[in-house]
């Protein structure tokens, strides 16, 4: 079934207004299967004009349409059925996934059950009392209510196509809010699948609107655009600053979530399988494109030799592999421009003066010719300094940094511009906890990495972002907070003479 959908040329459309449509040019973009260099589908190509259609369709379903006038129960059913039918395609848009996005069947399998579950959450969450009231002076009854924005713009990335399109638009509609919504150019295919399901549960027209093409383009025009009030944005921090300015013409509300250097602390009392097997989890995952990858891996100097050698023998051994091979432990880099940029930073690496001691080349061999394959790399000798110790390089690539003490951990740890997240690897417990405090980041793990839920907001500190996704901190952010004084006394105020 998976060859199958590899060798059917897929059209995808653009959802605006409850319609499928094929755009203001009708100029199609060719969506390619990073694991053979085939042309898989075949993606409308949006412009400025469609994406102020798609605005427009949302703005009047938000100021005319039922959507955010619906019950919370009403609006919580849709959230369900959609949740249910993810769960009904769950083969197909996990085989979807491994073809357009290049990531093992394992991890799309994760990500598919996680985009349900996703939906299911804030299906709950939102039928939660929200609001407050408050005794206050002058015979007056004080309450909060939270409100919906209005028309949110969301702009995701390619490295969970389908899961970080879901942490946006599940709590964005179950708030009550209209969509924009651009997918990366690159993986459009699970993200067009999941507007079928919008359209097959009868999600309102106009409350949830998709426009494909060019984050220069389309994704600005939703950045810059009056008619939004709000942007929601997962991408690089470079362009995340770019969405900043972009979005203050109308103060519209940003929410970030954005790139990080994350590091992964091991000390010598780690229990050292288990230090081991998460170090290589935390980077190759996801062929090293998370942006919470622990792409530092900070040892303590005692135990560094033997846990360097061990890393890099089990990383010489990850099997890397198309991602609809069963065997397949890590799939390939997403796109070209994707490799290019990786094995551009293995160079750069090299040239500063740091040692390969694994991996960093592309497979060439029969059967990975076509694709975009690295194999696992390790930079040891590296100093602080170096551009592949400070930049995120997103792909199979990891530094190791040595550490004396507790103290030149944490000074490593926060020695970058991100904030994004952090592990801790020890068997004393205060250590870990003391360590994990002044680790500046929003997202650490104590002898596990990588691992998040639903409830738990995940979110950056420094140049990582602003603003949560997930947990009651995720709905926050796509609500508004409106205060009512409410006057018990009707009577003249008499501030003034008569
Ligand atoms: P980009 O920042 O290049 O792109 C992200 C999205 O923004 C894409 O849809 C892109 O469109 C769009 N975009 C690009 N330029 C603009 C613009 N000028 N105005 C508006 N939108 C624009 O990131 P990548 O797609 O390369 O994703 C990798 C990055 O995402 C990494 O830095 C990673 O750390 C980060 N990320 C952060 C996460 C977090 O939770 N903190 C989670 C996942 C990823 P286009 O289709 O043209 O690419």
């Amino acid at each position: 079934m998976v060859m199958e959908l590899g060798h059917k040329i897929m059209k995808l459309s653009m959802y605006i207004g409850g319609e499928w449509v094929e755009g203001d040019t009708n100029q199609k973009r060719k969506i390619i299967n990073p694991a053979t260099g085939k042309w898989i589908a075949e993606a409308a190509e949006g412009t400025v004009t469609d994406a102020r259609l798609a605005i427009q369709a949302a703005r009047k379903a938000f100021d005319e349409g039922e959507w955010p006038n619906l019950s919370a129960e009403e609006r919580a059913s849709y959230l369900l059925k959609v949740a249910d039918k993810i769960d009904e395609r769950h083969d197909e848009l996990m085989a979807l996934e491994t073809i357009d996005n290049g990531k093992p069947l394992r991890e799309a399998g994760y990500d598919m059950s996680d985009a349900a579950a996703c939906f299911r959450y804030y299906a709950g969450l939102i039928l939660a009392p929200h609001g407050e009231t408050y005794t206050v002076p002058d015979n007056m009854q004080a309450m909060v209510v939270r409100e919906p924005i209005g028309v949110c713009g969301l702009i995701v990335p390619w490295n969970y196509p389908l899961l970080m399109s879901v942490w946006k638009i599940a709590p964005a509609l179950a708030a009550g809010n209209t969509i924009v919504y651009k997918p990366s150019e690159v993986t459009p295919v699970t993200p067009t699948k999941l507007f079928e399901i919008f359209e097959e549960v009868g999600l309102p027209k106009g409350v949830a609107n998709m426009v494909m093409g060019a984050g220069e383009v389309v994704g600005n025009e939703i950045a810059v655009s009056d008619d939004v009030d709000m942007v929601s944005f997962t991408g690089g921090t470079d362009t995340g600053r770019h969405i900043m300015k972009a979005a203050s013409g109308n103060m519209k509300k940003i929410s970030l979530e954005l790139g990080g250097k994350s590091p992964n602390i091991i000390f010598a009392d780690a229990d050292f399988e288990t230090a081991v097997d998460y170090a290589l989890f935390g980077i190759y995952c996801g062929s090293g494109q998370v942006c919470s990858a622990g792409s530092r891996i900070l040892v303590e100097e005692s135990i560094q030799d033997k846990f360097i050698a061990r890393f890099v023998e089990r990383a010489n051994k990850i099997k890397v592999g198309p991602g609809n091979d069963p065997e397949t432990e890590m799939g390939p880099l997403v796109s070209q421009e994707q490799m290019d940029k990786v094995l551009k930073y293995i160079q750069i690496g090299i040239e500063e003066g740091a040692k390969l001691a694994c991996g960093g080349y592309r497979l060439t061999e029969d059967g990975y010719d076509q694709g975009f394959f690295v194999a696992p790399a390790a930079f040891i000798d590296t100093k602080p300094d170096m551009r592949i110790v400070q930049e995120e390089i997103f792909g199979p690539v990891v530094v190791f940094q040595t550490f004396k003490d507790e103290a030149e951990a944490i000074q490593l740890a926060n020695d970058t511009k991100y904030g994004l997240a952090g592990g801790v690897f020890t068997q004393d417990a205060a250590k870990a906890m003391r360590v994990i405090k002044k680790i500046r980041a929003g997202i650490t793990w104590v002898n596990t990495y990588h691992g998040t839920y639903n409830e738990a907001p995940w979110h950056g500190y420094k140049q990582s972002g602003i603003g949560s996704s997930l947990g009651t901190y995720g709905l926050d952010e796509f609500l508004e907070t409106k205060q009512i004084n409410f006057n018990l006394n009707v009577e003249p105020i008499g501030w003034f003479a008569n």
